[in-house]
């Protein structure tokens, strides 16, 4: 059987692989963390396997890799979470502190969810499957940030960011994700 993940009081999981990243900062209220997004991302869009992602949330990119990583390579950006292809889970900032995951969004009314939120970032794109060995982590991820933070709603980046994002995507499957909630907001 497998040992649950714990979520310790510095915010971090204890089974995630942590790289730091520096593009983060206080939360407004670290109290207040209620909302879990749930994005894709994959470097070059489609390409999975490299380490891209991990370099562009550490600000490591190399902007000569590739022509769509150089449009990028200047963005500062992070997110709490990364579940690879294979399952495995990173942690980039904790989650006490505010990622730089969101953007310009908003959730019930309420402007920049990075404030509020946790997010975690399933390799991938809006064209394919994810694996189930990513359902597993990020079910197994996501009850002890439901038990470690006050959270009300798990969604998409598409749902708070919805003119500008389409992430996690149409294969992304909501009903894969098992938590004791009744309802997940918005999801067809
Ligand atoms: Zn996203």
């Amino acid at each position: 059987m497998l040992t649950p993940i714990l979520i310790d009081d510095d915010g971090f999981a204890n089974k995630a692989k942590i790289i730091l990243s520096p593009n983060f900062d206080s939360r407004p209220n670290k109290f207040n963390v209620n909302l879990i997004v749930i994005h894709n991302i994959s470097l070059p869009p489609g390409i999975y396997g490299s380490n891209n992602i991990i370099d562009l949330f550490t600000n490591k990119l190399n902007p000569d890799d590739h022509e769509y990583l150089r449009s990028i390579a200047s963005l500062k950006v992070s997110s709490h979470f990364l579940i690879r292809r294979d399952g495995s889970l990173f942690q980039f900032v904790s989650c006490l502190d505010r990622a730089w995951h969101a953007g310009e969004s908003s959730w019930n009314q309420i402007n920049n969810c990075n404030d509020f939120s946790i997010g975690i970032e399933l390799e991938g794109s809006d064209y394919d499957e994810f694996e189930a060995e990513q359902y597993a982590c990020l079910n197994e991820l996501i009850q002890p940030l439901i038990k470690a933070y006050p959270i009300k709603d798990i969604v998409g980046h598409s749902d708070i960011a919805p003119s500008r994002k389409t992430d996690p995507g149409p294969y992304f499957e909501w009903g894969k994700i098992k938590t004791h909630f009744n309802h997940l907001p918005i999801k067809n």
